[in-house]
């Protein structure tokens, strides 16, 4: 992707020998040869496509966060030995993370909360207190929820910019002609610009760095939602044209192969000064008493208040190495390759209707994929691949509803839907939504194989399955089994195993 710009971390050796690793980590990851019985007795190992959810963690990583656990100390402190080598690693840590986005000194990288929406939520905090004579903020109509409602909530107003549309009528990216009348129309109050890099509902990738250009020239900041997008493109805070550069970048870790760890904020540091952090208490202070207390310019250390997530943080910058060792150009490719494979394979098949722009030559897109079988409820599809052919994908509307409703063409163009919409208790037959497969790097073509030839005989099988489901009457679009109960319980439970251990290790 040359608008994303190489990251800093050097290649790993010539790229012959970066695919053949990359073919080596494949099968490298927790929970790829799990079987579940399912529901016509057969026991099936899993096939995953559900990693734009949350991608399966990866084991060297793993390996190399319990080597480290060796030392395990509590950070900042310089006096014993575990102490200093744990403070070290998690300096390590936020270097690798900001390595990995291209960042250069003038940028901070904090570890915050579960994932990007708690990054997001403290960001748009930050941005209103920062620059309060600014209070609109512009996003799209592509946004999961958020990249839209923590500006609802902090911003004065926020305008959704709609997207672009290919030669079929199916939406792409965001609409730059659009974005640059909405900028100029609010130039003089327009705090940032906030924009996922790739969507999780179609895939499709946003030119960040020349919507950042757009911002920068009316004083406004860009903030890049890179959830989707981090484990997938390669992509730099800072660009070739310094106006390019993205002034706030966020991640999950559960998002790149590290579920466990916290979310990252990629920020300039110059976003943080001059305000009062957050959240305070221990470690960010240079002086308390009972009256006063003075807070400590030092970052990222101002901004991460209290005991952090150690092992998590370790267990992403670990992930965030290897995967820029070998390369996020060699990764992009070998995604690129299985995501054309399925849009393929999933676009033969009669009766199923793919959402977003499906021509790469128009919209770039991540191995994201949304689609419906005509006649039959997204909960529907999905369970009966669930449970007859043990292939794990997501339905509904992915926390992206204005963006689902309107692809559906329940929202207008301004993705506003019916005041009905509100209130109304769905019945599951009818409730929006769509199925979802997204892919991570143990996928393989095989993989996409077994979901075409499940998905092709599920639209030409309907009538088989359909007794054996009913609605469930909760408003959540979810089918289930009339017969077939699967108890989460049976394949894994804490009591049990806590007890295993015991019992065990009686003397
Ligand atoms: N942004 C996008 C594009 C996402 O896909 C998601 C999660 O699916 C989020 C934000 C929220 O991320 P998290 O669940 O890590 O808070």
């Amino acid at each position: 992707m040359d608008l994303l710009h190489a990251p800093r971390l050097q290649p790993f050796g010539p790229r012959s020998q970066r695919e053949a690793l990359l073919e080596r980590l494949r099968p490298e990851f927790y929970g790829l040869d799990t079987e579940y019985e399912l529901a016509d007795g057969r026991r099936a190992r899993r096939i995953y496509l559900d990693s734009a959810a949350s991608n399966l963690r990866l084991k060297v990583a793993d390996a190399i966060v319990h080597r480290a656990l060796a030392h395990y100390a509590n950070t900042h402190s310089q006096l014993h030995f575990g102490a200093r080598i744990m403070t070290a690693l998690y300096h390590q840590a936020h270097r690798i993370v900001l390595d990995f986005v291209g960042a250069d000194d003038a940028y901070t990288a904090v570890f915050h909360g579960n994932g990007v929406t708690g990054c997001i939520n403290r960001m748009a905090r930050v941005l209103a207190h920062k620059r309060p004579e600014r209070d609109v903020v512009i996003t799209t109509l592509m946004e999961h929820h958020a990249n839209d409602l923590p500006h609802r909530k902090h911003a004065g107003k926020v305008v959704h910019v709609p997207l672009e549309h290919d030669p079929d009528g199916e939406a792409g990216r965001v609409d730059l002609e659009a974005l640059a009348e909405a900028i100029e129309a609010h130039a003089d109050r327009l705090n940032y610009v906030a924009i996922t890099c790739a969507s999780n509902v179609t895939g499709i990738i946003n030119p960040v760095h020349e919507i950042a250009r757009m911002a920068h020239a009316a004083g406004a900041l860009v903030l890049v939602d890179a959830a989707q997008s981090a484990a997938h493109l390669p992509l730099s805070v800072v660009a070739e044209d310094p106006a390019e550069n993205l002034d706030v970048l966020v991640m999950s870790g559960h998002k790149i192969y590290a579920p466990g760890s916290p979310g990252v904020i990629v920020a300039r540091k110059d976003l943080f000064l001059g305000l009062e952090p957050e959240e305070i208490g221990g470690g960010v202070v240079t002086f308390v008493d009972a009256r006063r207390y003075t807070i400590t310019d030092r970052l990222p250390d101002r901004e991460e208040t209290g005991t952090p997530n150690i092992p998590g943080a370790l267990a992403l910058a670990a992930t965030l190495y290897l995967m820029g060792r070998i390369g996020m150009d060699v990764i992009e490719a070998d995604e690129r390759q299985l995501t054309q494979y399925a849009l393929d394979r999933f676009e033969a098949i009669p009766g199923l209707h793919l959402y977003g722009s499906h021509r790469l030559e128009v919209a770039d897109r991540i191995g994201v994929i949304t689609f419906n079988i005509e006649g039959l409820p997204h909960g529907f599809v999905t369970a009966v691949l669930n449970d007859y052919f043990g292939i794990a994908v997501r339905n509904e509307c992915f926390c992206a509803q204005p963006f689902v409703r309107q692809l559906l063409g329940i929202a207008d163009e301004h993705g506003v839907a019916p005041d009905a919409c509100m209130t109304r208790v769905h019945d599951a037959t009818e409730k929006p939504g769509m199925v979802r497969v997204s892919f991570g790097l143990y996928n393989t073509r095989a993989d996409v194989d077994a979901a075409a030839e499940a998905l092709r005989h599920i639209a030409g099988h309907a009538e088989d399955y359909a007794p054996h489901y009913v609605p469930v009457p909760d408003g959540s679009g979810d089918f289930r089994h009339v017969s077939f109960r699967f108890r989460p319980h049976d394949a894994f439970d804490l009591e049990r195993e806590v007890d295993a251990w015991l019992r065990d290790n009686l003397v």
